[in-house]
This record gives structure tokens, sequence and C-alpha cells, in this order.
């Protein structure tokens, strides 16, 4: 990595704010998964051992520059407690903070600045500080007061996690192990248009599943029957120069051949399997079919580097969760260094138990589809660079 960390930041004795990504799914006022705070606690205990004080920030949720007792930190400052064994106290917005080990402040996103980015909040979060610790991998790709305005008034280092999650993403990048495969699904082709483009200039396969492949299946075959299946009309274009880029550059596309498809994405819906190209006019796909399945294992297992982002079918409902379930643990099974990226395939890996068989779990989403796309994320590129030697 090209930041410095906060293993090159100088901590004794000085406070550091730490900028945390603490925006856990929540379900009826309490967490529901505590995977991100866990994540952080290296960083937290690095500082503190190494005589820092820590005093910690994250958003949660959208409380739109309100405070909003729904959006407060105070289970997390609960459960932060219990992990680390010791008390940390959750301060309020301009509140004194305590003069413990480790604080947490509430959510950033109460003050209308942070979004904004406004200097003004930035300055006045600086000055409970010394030093500047950024772990929010997951926030990095916006320029936020907390993210990007309080490093121009602090030294402004990568924390652990950050540091890992851009190792694991930069190995992806970076001269990866080949054969290399990408498996891109979920809903949206307009959320991973940057990022198909750019994979295709990396990957070998390239395998394409979910409510997105039906536009690309479209793409390949203008006579293809996909009866009510998600479609993008407008980006049918976009899958026709990214399946010809593809042949140009020598990347294996696979497409869904089969699928299950129903009348309604919906529990015990009378379901079936269809030829990719043939479903009847009333019915959608909602999940790759069998012969699908052993296709994508197939190169899943013969690669040395794997990607993933997006479900390949509605995997919220069990009949239509197979799909997912074969790439998951055909990657588990790989050998391969296996990185998962996306809130709902790391929802789906996490419920299958197969989250520590995985190389890494990219915490951050959106923040890690835009760094494979190639962007610069404003939150990494205001750290301090490493020195060159
Ligand atoms: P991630 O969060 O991993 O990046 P996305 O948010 O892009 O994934 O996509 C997840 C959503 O895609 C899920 O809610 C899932 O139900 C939906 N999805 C997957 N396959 C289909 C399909 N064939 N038709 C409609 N929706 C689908
Ligand atoms: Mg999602």
């Amino acid at each position: 990595m090209r930041k410095q960390t906060v293993r090159d930041a100088e901590l004794y004795g000085k406070k550091v704010l730490l900028r945390c990504d603490f925006n856990v799914p929540m379900e009826n006022g309490a967490i529901s998964d505590d995977t991100r705070i866990a994540a952080s606690l290296d960083t937290i205990r690095y500082i503190t051992d190494a005589g820092g004080r820590v005093i910690m920030c994250s958003h949660l949720g959208r409380p739109n520059g309100k405070a909003d007792a729904r959006y407060s930190l105070a289970p997390v400052a609960k459960r932060l407690s219990e992990l680390l064994g010791f008390d940390v106290p959750l301060t309020e917005p301009g509140g004194a903070v305590p003069d413990a080990q480790a604080v947490l402040l509430e959510n950033t996103r109460f003050y209308p600045g942070e979004e904004a980015n406004d200097p003004e909040l930035a300055r006045k979060f600086a000055t409970l500080a010394d030093v500047f610790v950024n772990d929010a991998f997951g926030a990095a790709h916006r320029a936020h007061a907390t993210t990007v305005g309080v490093a121009s008034e602090l030294p402004a280092y990568a924390g652990l996690l950050m540091e890992r999650e851009l190792d694991a993403l930069g190995s992806l990048l970076d001269n990866p192990a080949r054969p290399f495969t990408a498996i891109l699904g979920g809903a949206k082709i307009s959320d991973k248009l940057g990022v198909i483009d750019n994979l295709l200039d990396i990957v070998d396969n390239l395998l394409i599943g979910g409510g997105m492949a039906y536009t690309f299946i479209c793409a390949a075959n203008k006579n293809a029957q996909i009866g009510r299946s998600m479609f993008d009309a407008a980006r049918l274009s976009y899958a026709v120069a990214m399946a010809d880029k593809a042949a140009r550059r020598g990347v294996k596309l696979l497409l869904p051949t089969d699928v299950i498809a129903a009348a309604e994405p919906k529990q015990g819906a009378n379901s079936a399997e269809y030829p990719a190209d043939a479903i009847p006019p009333d019915f959608m796909g909602l999940d790759i079919g069998a012969e699908t399945r052993i296709r994508f294992a197939d190169v899943i297992r013969k690669s040395a580097t794997v990607f993933w982002n997006g479900p390949m079918g509605v995997f919220e409902i069990p009949e239509f969760s197979g799909g997912t379930t074969a790439v998951a643990e055909a990657m588990a099974e790989s050998g391969a260094f296996t990185v998962v990226g996306g809130g709902d395939s790391l929802a789906a890996v996490n419920r299958l138990g197969l989250a520590a068989k995985m190389s890494r779990n990219a915490t951050g989403g959106g923040a890690a589809l835009e760094y494979l796309e190639g962007k610069t994320l404003p939150g990494i590129a205001c750290l301090i660079d490493k020195e060159e030697h």
C-alpha cells in the first residue's frame, strides 16, 4: 500500500481521532450483525497499546443532518465495551470528551456539515485530537467532514482494517494469480457498469448471474425469450459492447444457460427450470439453473483468484437461493484467493456459515466496487503517502 498506516504514526500520549465504519445493520434497536465492530478492534487495541487515547467516530444510517435517537450509536458503544472489556462512553454532539482510554462520539451524520464536508465542522472534530486515523474503508468513496475534511487539519493515516481491505482489493488489481475469475450478479447493471468494464481488462473469466444477466442474454441473442425477467433496455447496447470487449480481450464470458423461473419472486410460487432464452411470457428468471451452477462451479474450482459481487438469484427466498449457495460453496472449496464484496453477497456467505472459508470479505461494498473500477477514493487519497526509499 502506498499510504502510511497507524504503524507509522507517533501515538504515545496522543489523542487519536479514529474514523470507523460502525454503520451496522439494526433490527428493532438491536445490532443484528456486529462484524464491522469486531473488525475495528485491532486498530483500537493497537492505538491504546501504543499509549494513545482513541476518540472514535462513525456514521449510522441516514439521519439527514439532525439528531435522531433512532440512529444513536449507543448500542455500538455498548457492544464495543463488551468486546474490548472496558467501558467505552458515548459522548453527545458538542459535549465534553471524557478522559477515557477510548470514547465514541455520537453519529457524525447528526451534523448537516458531515456529508457537505463543511470545513468548519472538520475543524471542530480536528480540535479533539492530535492525529487522524481512518479505518472506514466502506465510507472512503465519500468526501465527508470526518473522512476527508479532518485530513487537512491533522496528520492522517490508514488504520489496520483499511490497510487489510486495500491489500485484498489491491492484490486483485495488481498481478493476481491466474486464472482470475470474477462473478457478478445482483439486480442492477447500472450499479456495476464501471466494474464490468474495468474487470474485463484484468480477468480471465467473467461469470454473470442474477437479475443483470438477462440484459446480457438478450445482447448475446436477439431472439431470446426472457419473459418478465429483469431487463434494462437502456443498457442493452452497453451489454453488447462489453460482450465485444470480452471477445476482443480473450476473456471467457459465461452467462446462464438455464434458470429457475416463476410468475413472482415469492415464497411458494410455482417455479420450474427453463432454458435461459426460452422463459414463458408470464415468468421471470429468479435464479441460475442446475446446468449453469455446474458450469460456473467448474470455472471457479479451476481458478487461482476469485472475486464475487452480487447474488446469483433472489437468495432471500429459499427456493431461489440455490445458485448463490452453489457459487459460495465452489469458492470456499476452490483453494483460490477468494474475495467477496457487497452487502448482500456477504450476508449470503454469512448465512451459509462460509465467511471464514473466504480469503477476504470486503466490508465496504460501494467503496470496493469504486476501487475495482479504478477510481481514486477521496478518503484514501487524502492520507499521508508512504515515503519512497
Ligand atoms: P450486493 O449487495 O452483494 O452488491 P446487489 O445489491 O447488487 O448485491 O444485489 C442484490 C439483490 O439482487 C438481491 O436483493 C437479490 O434479490 C437481487 N436479485 C438477484 N437475482 C435477481 C433476479 N434474477 N431478479 C431480480 N432480483 C434479483
Ligand atoms: Mg446490495
